[in-house]
């Protein structure tokens, strides 16, 4: 069955979300409530806090629900 899964982006990193996997633990909205908050729509907006900052959040997760990817930027010398 496949897994639904919500993404995110800032152009540098994105943020995958599983909610099936989310236990609602609130731990991603207490720390870091200016990017998470699932009373908004989109419930993560990412431009509202730095990279570093969303990386460490999203490592707190508890049930692996939200995870990141690198978004690879395009070179200037092409591959
Ligand atoms: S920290 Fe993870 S499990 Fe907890 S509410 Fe956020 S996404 Fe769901």
């Amino acid at each position: 069955m496949p897994v639904k899964t919500h993404k995110y982006t800032n152009g540098e990193i994105t943020i995958l979300w599983q909610p099936e996997m989310c236990i609602h633990s609130g731990i991603c909205f207490r720390g870091l409530a200016q990017v998470f908050d699932p009373r908004r729509k989109p419930w993560i907006e990412m431009s509202n806090s730095e990279t570093g900052k969303i990386i460490e959040q999203v490592r707190k997760c508890p049930s692996g629900a939200l995870s990141i990817v690198e978004t690879v930027k395009e070179s200037s010398t092409g591959k």
